[in-house]
């Protein structure tokens, strides 16, 4: 592989910008500086440094992230602040994206990686990957129909998949979906007249939000965690 291919999908930017690195002369592979753009590496026996620092070939990275309110899923937004700002420092940066969405005002549990492959499974439909919530409602929450959800439920013109309720007080309630619908939890849950007031995701499929993680922190995924989302 060329280095500057190499340096690029390390997340050190854009080809142009990773020659400008190794032309430099900032780069070294095995203990020697290389100028030279196209020199060939083998990404599983040569030893690269930027900086005196070791890169380490991965073709993809995976980040358990706990979103806060007040920030959108997107990658770029001409009107409001995205979740990419807490990767700024991330060196790859550039190829990351969330992994579904959650809206502004919601917090909690999302994934952000530079592997499309695995964020399309997640989000497609026909995997219906599960989706677990902890909503705070104003309402009585005691007073829900728990099996509401077994077959779905109309709403205006959206039918939903089955959905499962578990009442935790009378103001807060987990919800389990396993569709990614626009507002669904907070339709779902205006639908049975407890709106709600605070929504965080806490899991998705087989991993759940790690509760070290404060709003706007991530951590990589163990390949324990990858693993079980695969
Ligand atoms: N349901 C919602 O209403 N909002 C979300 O962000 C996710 C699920």
């Amino acid at each position: 592989m060329r280095l500057d291919r190499f340096l690029s999908n390390g997340g050190f930017g854009s080809r142009s910008l990773v020659s400008e690195l190794i032309k430099e002369g900032r780069v070294q592979v095995n203990g020697r500086v290389v100028r030279d753009p196209s020199f060939h590496v083998d990404p599983k026996k040569d030893v690269v440094e930027v900086n005196g620092e070791r890169v380490t070939y991965r073709q993809h990275v995976y980040y358990m992230f706990n979103k806060p309110a007040g920030y959108v899923c997107s990658t770029h937004d001409p009107k409001n602040e995205t979740i990419m700002i807490f990767f700024e420092e991330n060196p790859y940066k550039r190829k990351l994206f969330p992994v579904g969405r959650l809206d502004k005002d919601v917090e909690g549990l999302l994934i952000i990686t530079t592997d499309g492959e695995l964020a399309h499974r997640l989000s497609h439909p026909k995997w219906e990957v599960p989706k677990e919530y902890y909503a705070v409602v104003k309402c009585d929450a005691n007073k829900l129909d728990t099996n509401v959800g077994k077959e779905g439920l109309q709403i205006g013109t959206l039918k939903t998949k089955p959905f499962e309720i578990r009442v935790l007080s009378d103001k807060e309630v987990i919800i389990r979906v396993v569709e990614g619908k626009y507002h669904l939890v907070k339709r779902i849950l205006a639908h049975l007249s407890c709106p709600v007031v605070y929504l965080k995701r806490i899991r998705i499929g087989e991993l759940t939000l790690d509760e070290d993680l404060k709003p706007g922190q991530y951590r990589e995924l163990t390949d324990e965690e990858l693993a079980r989302l695969r």
